[in-house]
């Protein structure tokens, strides 16, 4: 009876355990990353032909935090290689989430949880990356490594200026060689020590955001607790990731900090995923004189693809939000910044991007600016400002 006791309960055991490591990651993933349904986009021949020549340049998308197989399109989320392939992409921003406060939101975040220990473990992440913001970090970016080493070269990670310009001379013969840069959602997988920034600079990392949805040891979120500026620790650190030649990425962090950092360097900053606040006025889009400042010191603003930002997260209003950036900060200065797998609802995905030319034409940007802000600006920033060697 004991033993008939035991082999029911290790059974019960076992699909619980199956449901949880391959069941609850894919289902959280399609509930998380969501594509409204929409009727057939339908694409004019000028459009079509005017896509098929962009190069398209995208600055923020979290695939690496999703258990999917990113060499296969696939049913759920918004970007894989294929699809965005498909979309035309030369050149993508693939950034490392590694952590997020339950209940996260625009206004006010304490750091004192996180979902995605449960999602590491449920994905079943090496061990740890289930208590090291750093080791998260770390195993992105090999996942990252992993696919380049496979791609054949058709995959690769920009790590300094020249590898980035010899892999789009080499993508001139195959329209499908992809560059790829790292990025982080947040400098947190510092863990509070300095030393940590040689060591994402060696795994890839070259742009680096400063803060997620709360605040940590560098000062303050735009949805923390404390709206605080650069702690000394914060200083040290965005020097060090200057001196390294990285980039800083001022995407969710307080107004102070964005103060602070355009204080500190006359270096080029981005802000990877945003909205345009007299556009849309809401909390997580900062005010339009800092972007003006960001934009005045060569910054890049990559415009965000769903509605929290742009207040229309249809095709039109995307658009709508390319055409107000451009008139705030000027053409040159306006990228993509879609935070496809970010946890949104978007209404197009990777695959999709020559919707967004077609509502650009329809609205009547120029078909050299809309060249320039679907993906010329943002490979030019990078062209530019990327380490001038890997090493040093
Ligand atoms: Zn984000």
């Amino acid at each position: 009876m004991v033993r008939i006791i035991v082999i029911v309960l290790a059974a019960v055991m076992a699909v619980a355990a199956a449901a949880f490591f391959w069941v609850v990651p894919v289902r959280v993933d399609a509930a998380m990353n969501v594509v409204r349904p929409h009727d057939p986009y339908v694409i004019s021949p000028q459009a079509r032909d005017l896509h098929a020549s962009l190069r398209v340049a995208d600055l923020h998308s979290d695939m690496l935090l999703w258990m999917r197989d990113p060499e296969n399109w696939n049913d759920r989320g918004h970007t894989d290689l294929p699809r965005l392939r498909a979309g035309g992409v030369a050149f993508q921003v693939f950034s490392a989430v590694t952590k997020s406060p339950s209940g996260q939101n625009y206004d006010s975040n304490s750091g004192d949880s996180d979902r995605i220990t449960a999602l590491a473990v449920a994905q079943r992440w090496p061990v740890d990356s289930w208590s090291s913001l750093y080791a998260r970090a770390r195993y992105q970016a090999r996942r990252l490594t992993r696919l380049e080493a496979r791609s054949d070269g058709r995959l690769v990670i920009a790590r300094d200026r020249e590898q980035m310009r010899q892999a789009l001379i080499a993508r001139e013969q195959d329209a499908e060689l992809m560059v790829t840069v790292l990025a982080t959602e947040g400098a947190h997988p510092l863990e509070g020590d300095l030393a940590n920034i040689d060591g994402l600079f060696d795994e890839g990392y070259r742009l680096i955001g400063l803060h997620h949805f709360f605040d940590n040891a560098l000062g303050g979120s735009l949805h923390g607790l404390s709206n605080a500026g650069l702690t000394e620790f914060g200083r040290a650190a965005v020097a060090r990731m200057l001196e390294r030649g990285m980039i800083i990425d001022l995407a969710h962090s307080s107004y102070a900090v964005v103060e602070d950092v355009l204080a500190m360097t006359d270096r080029p900053l981005v802000v990877s995923h945003t909205g345009i606040y007299s556009h849309c006025e809401v909390r997580r889009n900062i005010p339009d004189r800092l972007m003006q400042e960001i934009a005045s010191e060569g910054g890049l603003i990559g415009v965000g693809f769903w509605g929290d930002v742009t207040c229309d997260d249809t095709p039109r209003g995307v658009a709508q939000t390319i055409v107000a950036a451009v008139e705030l900060v000027g053409v040159e200065h306006v990228a993509l910044g879609s935070d496809f797998d970010g946890t949104v609802t978007t209404t197009f995905d990777g695959s999709q991007f020559e919707v967004l030319t077609q509502e650009l034409l329809v609205l009547g940007m120029s078909e050299a600016d809309i060249r320039l802000v679907m993906g010329e600006n943002a490979i030019r920033f990078f062209l530019e400002n990327l380490p001038a060697a890997s090493s040093g």
